[in-house]
This record gives structure tokens, C-alpha cells and sequence, in this order.
């Protein structure tokens, strides 16, 4: 029975662990496999690669593979992270005198929103 061409997984021949496309083992994924986990490598050396042979560009492709043990969270845009810049946005938009929100942001010179710096203007 005659191996599949890509089939190193000591990487023997290819230098680095190899699999034929769709045979890599459990736990090493692609890029793309992590970040549907929502999983990137995390600085980890490649662990292993994928070779196929593509038709279109007639030649070998290769897709690097990771381990997902070492893999870290992606740092994802938490809910608490929107919250922080929804508030430094309503913070610039914020008047310290009224409370309003002028719906611009405070131009910084004033400190303040245009009404109360026409009242403090008028006011001195
Ligand atoms: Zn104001």
C-alpha cells in the first residue's frame, strides 16, 4: 500500500511534520482553523504543515499548521471594550457645565459646550 506523496509526519522529508491535505491529526489547526475558535497562534513556531498539490497553480501549496494547545484567545472586542470607547465618546461630547450631550465633541478650548460658553462669555 503506497503512502499518500505528502505523508511525513516525523518530517523527514519535508523538514517539518507534513499531512496531506484534510489528514492532519486532532490539534493542529491553520490560521484560519484557529480563528474560527477563536484562537490565534500566539507567537508559537509553525508545528506542522499541510502540502497539496493544487490544480489551478499547478504546483504545491503549503498551509502552515499550529498547535491549539499553545494557541491563544484572539483578543476579541468585549463588550466591556465597546462600553470603554462608547464612554470616552460620550465624554467628549459631554458638557461638564450643562451635563448635555452637545452631539459634538467639545471643542477643547472651551471645555465646554457652545451655549455655556456664550453664557459664561455673555455671564463675564
Ligand atoms: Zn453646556
Amino acid at each position: 500500500m503506497s503512502r499518500p506523496r505528502f505523508w511525513d509526519p516525523h518530517g523527514e522529508r519535508f523538514g517539518l511534520p507534513t499531512y496531506p491535505w484534510r489528514m492532519a491529526p486532532d490539534g493542529l489547526l491553520t490560521r484560519r482553523q484557529l480563528r474560527t475558535r477563536g484562537l490565534r497562534p500566539g507567537g508559537q513556531p509553525v508545528a506542522a504543515q499541510i502540502l497539496w498539490r493544487s490544480r489551478r497553480s499547478k504546483g504545491v501549496r503549503a498551509a502552515h499548521l499550529y498547535r491549539a494547545c499553545l494557541a491563544k484567545p484572539v483578543r476579541p472586542m468585549t463588550e466591556a471594550r465597546w462600553t470603554a470607547l462608547a464612554a470616552a465618546m460620550r465624554a467628549r461630547h459631554t458638557c461638564p457645565l450643562c451635563g448635555r450631550d452637545a452631539g459634538y465633541v467639545l471643542p477643547a478650548h472651551l471645555g465646554t459646550c457652545l451655549p455655556c460658553a456664550d453664557g459664561l462669555s455673555a455671564a463675564a
